[in-house]
């Protein structure tokens, strides 16, 4: 109420190529549509709220209000002259919606700031160039002396430009001084920046430690080897777990939990404010899920984990195998042609040094060096057997390739009868015999790809155990006399995905954001409730859209978890006996989508949109146990990474029970880790970070619209500020309160208290209060007890 009749004002409307499009609205809505402008943009880049000044005026058009859920098309924050306003902190946007937040990072991100704050959360945008300015030392010192170093009442980030090392400073502050133990959790699909962006942090907690720092010596940073061994063993992980892929050269193909350990045990002291005795001494790493597929296949245009490339590159690599000599990626199938020469600006052989040096830094010595590589290369030759028809029968195989499974021996230490015996043919075992089945072609060319996965996942939690033997505080670390660190854990994992056809890894990954997300909300919507408690804005009874309903739907009783699990153990289990099983014992998920026409694919209504999951391997994804004659053939072999056994195995532990085999299973396995990393997390203060990848070309300066509107909303920071709207803009200051509001409600019916004699802040109080009590009524809503509640929803709309 209350506007001009005649009045135009900036507004944006809803575009189906620009999700959001400025635009001038002509007057006040009548019967349910409004006229706008909509002035012409050359393309989405110069797409800005300008006043359409900038822009060729374009053609009128009516809009159907029914669009806009809420009532009003969404306003540009812009002032008086029209020009579009920014803010580094988003909670402070006088009119905060969706259009808003996304033009808000757009103009940011054009100026080379990628970093925006929403309240705690720090939104970081890729801004695909390396802005060497923001990542100086002088800047580090900057962020940790403010924050950790500065004794102040204030809110110390006021006024500061949001910063990644804002978030790292404040929880090394949030641990040094406070000793609660912290989290920073890194979210984003891929490419969007997150294992950047943790590395950026680690590095500023690396340098915060040291103490205040004048500008003169803010240059000179000295690290010592442990926290030297800390940072380096990231790109070393990285060599084992990332790989070209068509979104990102360096893509993370595994989620990661890193946790810094440090010397806390001053805390609890009086807290010096120029020098804290918290020290990090030391690392632990949990991995999740590598994707194990990717070693024996991937598209063209992609490649596999980097560490292959790297050893066919090395100049010495036939010390390892003199049969290495002189072969090329294009003599291992799993390898292949690649044209890429350069990954973040090095070439592989570059990269294979910087591997081997931090593989020694981190304990490996000369000896198991070799066996690491030798390993390698076992995977590598595992792709090169050929099966064909033993003597023509097409109910047997051998391997037609004699060199190859000859090399394949050689490398394993093992006979070459066994080991080709060990993939054409399968032990059966019932309770009183066992004997031998032979496999056809296909299945021993699969029985040699799942060892050549098995043998690779091995490698990989070798290499991480390296680096976690080296780093880690409890056996490294002989100061402080305790072996109980303060921690911040630092978390880079898999986004939220949706693809074309989305598979059980997809489903693996969903859930784990799942997980997350309950704790996401959790978080902003406890941050919002203690604002309003502190702030005595009393909060009764409001309920938020949370995602129990899609983790019963995953992870419970009953669930698509447990329906596979037992699909698994079922023997003769099978994909489709699976999903027809998951639909009937869920009819009644509000969370289940059934696909009536296609018997193997069921969806799965996620926090974050619709997904449709293609059934097709889902039992054998699943199941994590390699036939026995696989099993017998690694433990046989003379190479030590590869002859490695579970730890559980060697415990002298009677057979796997089959209560058990659910524990065995993949997601089994996964969910425990996952079930860990929460109640880790709880016990932690977390501070989230959320990463946006503006465009799919991967260039500076551009922003598309339509794909960081879903990461958005993906991220949750569409459903936080939503939180934040709903109970209005709340960080106004008393002037503006006054001058934005004054107008805007039914006073007779929502009367305020406000006299002419009051200061600005009362002033400003009450209209907040008669606003809110309006806003409330309008929301409250009946029960099912037929009580009325007052309702903020969480989720977007
Ligand atoms: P994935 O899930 O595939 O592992 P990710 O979210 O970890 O993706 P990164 O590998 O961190 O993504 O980033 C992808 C690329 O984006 C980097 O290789 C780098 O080129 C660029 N990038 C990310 N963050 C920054 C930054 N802060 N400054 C400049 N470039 C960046
Ligand atoms: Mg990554």
């Amino acid at each position: 109420g209350g506007k001009d009749e005649n009045a135009t004002s900036h507004v944006f409307v809803i575009d189906p190529q620009y999700g959001w499009r400025p635009a001038i609205q002509e007057g006040a809505p009548k019967n349910g549509k409004a006229l706008v402008s909509i002035p012409e943009y050359k393309s989405e880049d110069s797409m800005d709220c300008d006043g359409g000044r900038a822009a060729k005026k374009g053609e009128q058009i009516y809009i159907s209000m029914k669009d806009y859920p809420f009532g009003v098309l969404p306003l540009a924050n812009v002032d008086v002259n029209g020009n579009l306003v920014e803010f580094a902190d988003m909670v402070k946007l006088p009119y905060l919606h969706e259009a808003a937040i996304l033009y808000n990072l757009k103009r940011r991100h054009r100026e080379g700031k990628p970093y925006t704050r929403t309240g705690d959360i720090i939104i970081a945008v890729n801004p695909f160039q390396w802005l060497t300015h923001l990542y100086t030392e002088k800047k580090r010192s900057y962020y940790s002396n403010r924050l950790v170093w500065e004794q102040t009442d204030k809110d110390p980030r006021d006024g500061m430009e949001p910063h990644v090392y804002e978030v790292s400073a404040l929880a090394y502050k949030g641990l040094a001084f406070g000793n609660v133990d912290q989290s920073i959790l890194v979210s984003g699909e891929s490419g969007a920046g997150k294992t950047e962006t943790v590395k950026i942090a680690m590095n500023h907690m690396a340098s915060v430690q040291q103490g205040p720092k004048s500008e003169a010596d803010a240059d000179v940073t000295q690290l010592d080897p442990v926290v030297d061994r800390v940072v380096q063993s990231n790109p070393l992980l990285e060599a084992f777990g990332n790989a070209k892929t068509l979104r990102n050269d360096n893509s993370s193909r595994f989620g990661k939990y890193l946790q810094l350990q440090f010397d806390n045990s001053s805390a609890g002291a009086v807290p010096s404010y120029t020098r804290s005795t918290c020290k990090l001494v030391g690392s632990k790493c949990e991995v999740y899920l590598l994707e194990k597929n990717r070693v024996t296949q991937h598209t063209e245009m992609e490649r596999t984990y980097h560490v292959f490339y790297q050893l066919l590159a090395a100049p010495d690599k036939q010390k390892y195998w003199p049969k290495l000599a002189g072969k090329r990626n294009e003599d291992f199938k799993y390898v292949g042609k690649s044209s890429t020469t350069k990954i973040e600006d090095m070439t592989d052989e570059e990269h294979y040094h910087h591997t081997v040096k931090v593989l020694r830094m981190v304990g490996v010595d000369d000896n198991m060096l070799k066996e690491l590589f030798v390993a390698i290369a076992i995977v590598l030759q595992c792709g090169n057997l050929v099966f064909g028809a033993k003597g023509g029968d097409r109910d047997k195989s051998e391997v037609t390739t004699r060199t190859e499974i000859k090399d394949l021996a050689e490398l394993l230490g093992v006979d070459d009868a066994v080991c080709e015996l060990a993939f054409t043919e399968r032990t059966m075992k019932t309770r009183s015999e066992t004997y031998k089945v032979p496999l056809k072609t296909d299945a021993a060319k699969e029985a040699a790809d799942s060892f050549a996965k098995e043998v690779y996942g091995k490698i990989f939690l070798w290499v991480v155990d390296q680096v976690n033997s080296a780093t880690n505080a409890e056996t490294n670390y002989q100061g402080g006399g305790r072996d109980d660190f303060g921690i911040i854990g630092l978390l880079d994992i898999f986004g939220f995905e949706s693809f074309k056809v989305n598979r059980f890894e997809q489903l693996c990954i969903n859930y784990a954001n799942e997980k997350l997300q309950q704790k996401f909300t959790e978080d902003v919507f406890r941050a919002v409730q203690e604002e309003y408690e502190s702030e005595g804005i009393e909060l009764a009874e409001i309920t938020y859209d949370d995602n129990t309903d899609v983790l019963d739907l995953i992870e419970g009783r009953g669930g698509l978890l447990a329906m596979l699990n037992e699909e698994c153990v079922r023997p003769g289990g099978n994909d489709q006996d699976f999903v027809q099983k998951a639909l009937m014992a869920n009819k009644t998920s509000p969370c289940l989508i059934v696909n009536k026409t296609d018997r193997m694919s069921f969806g799965v209504h996620h926090y974050a949109g619709k997904v449709m999951y293609d059934a097709d391997k889902f039992v054998s994804s699943n199941q994590d146990t390699l036939p026995t004659d696989l099993e017998e053939l690694g433990k046989a072999s003379t190479n030590s990474i590869v002859s490695k056994t579970e730890a559980a195995d060697t415990s002298g532990k009677p057979k796997r029970q089959k209560s058990n085999i659910v524990g065995q299973t993949i997601w089994g396995k996964y969910k425990t880790q996952l079930a860990s990393l929460m109640t880790n997390l709880r016990t932690t203060s977390s501070r989230y970070i959320r990463c946006i990848k503006p465009n799919m070309r991967k260039v500076p300066v551009a922003m598309e619209h339509v794909p960081t509107i879903e990461q958005l909303r993906c991220a949750g920071v569409v459903a936080a500020v939503t939180l934040a709207r709903s109970a209005f803009p709340n960080r106004l200051d008393n002037q503006a309160v006054k001058f934005r509001y004054n107008s805007m409600w039914d006073k007779n019916a929502y009367p305020s208290k406000q006299t002419n004699s009051m200061t600005k802040e009362q002033q400003a109080k009450c209209i907040a209060e008669a606003i809110l009590t309006c806003a409330l009524k309008e929301k409250e809503t009946k029960n099912k007890e037929g009580k009325i509640v007052r309702q903020f929803v969480v989720g977007h709309t």
